[in-house]
């Protein structure tokens, strides 16, 4: 039997979103940017957490780490291979393996680019994956500390999961995203409408995450390298990477 699940999404500062997973008995925290801001969040809801999941080491996800740690009895999730730059970290997971949290099936996914040691983690029987800042809506995280061939193969791994899945990614990036997705893509009908009900979220304040990850495939210029009008834009390549990496500098001066 699928235990039921609830995800919560909670805005942190500017553009953050940490992720709150409920469960019968217990809730996980994906990314805690803030302790005060989740913490207050998670009394408001009588909830407490017992298990943090981090997709990666950068400030804007573990920052409520030591906390948390110091204000309740939970678990740390880290990448094996990237542990030492996750503080607070209690238990280490292996990129490829599968693992069975509170009853629930969670695989996770290496997906090195935005940083090296970043993971996605996916739970196959809701189709929900948690992507950190490895893919956004109609975008893709910055390459900080890996190549553009390793995040065009971190993005393929992705695209490859069930295209119900929902994408809960880290950021509010979604409108800025799509300016740029434009110049890339202006005749795309897809991108077009999906921005603008984007913008009517937004206009609400309504998160535009989590997303349809089949979708994306129709409107994220970073899924659509083997796009003839994707690779238009990158000018004249050879293969699908260095289209990745001119869009990706691209989107980076934009
Ligand atoms: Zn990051
Ligand atoms: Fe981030």
């Amino acid at each position: 039997m699928v235990v039921e699940l609830n995800v919560d999404v909670i805005p942190v500062w500017d553009d953050n979103y940490v992720f709150a997973v409920r469960l019968p008995e217990s809730v996980w925290i994906i990314d805690p940017a803030d302790f005060s801001t989740v913490d207050g969040y998670l009394k408001s809801k009588d909830l407490t957490p017992t298990t943090i999941l981090n997709t990666h080491h950068h400030f804007d996800h573990v920052g409520g780490n030591e906390d948390f740690k110091k204000a309740y009895d939970l678990e740390i999730w880290a990448n094996v291979n990237d542990k030492a730059r996750i503080p607070g970290h209690t238990k280490a997971v292996t990129p490829g393996q599968s693992y069975l949290l509170d009853g629930v099936n969670i695989e996770v996914i290496d997906v090195p680019g935005h940083t090296i040691g970043h993971i996605a983690y996916f739970l196959p029987d809701h189709k929900i994956l948690f992507a950190g800042d490895t893919l956004f809506s109609l975008g893709c995280g910055r390459l900080f500390e890996g190549t553009p061939a390793q995040m065009l193969s971190s993005l393929s791994l992705l695209k490859s999961l069930p295209s119900e899945t929902m994408v809960y990614a880290a950021h509010e990036y979604t409108l800025a995203n799509g300016k740029f997705a434009e110049t890339v893509e202006p005749e795309n009908q897809d991108l077009r409408l999906y921005l603008q009900q984007c913008q009517d979220m937004r206009a609400l304040g309504q998160p535009t995450i989590p997303f349809n990850l089949g979708h994306q495939e129709l409107c994220n210029p970073f899924l659509r390298t083997s796009v003839d009008r994707v690779q238009e834009f990158a000018g004249p390549l050879h293969c699908e990477i260095q289209v990745f990496g001119a869009i990706r500098r691209a989107k980076d001066s934009f």
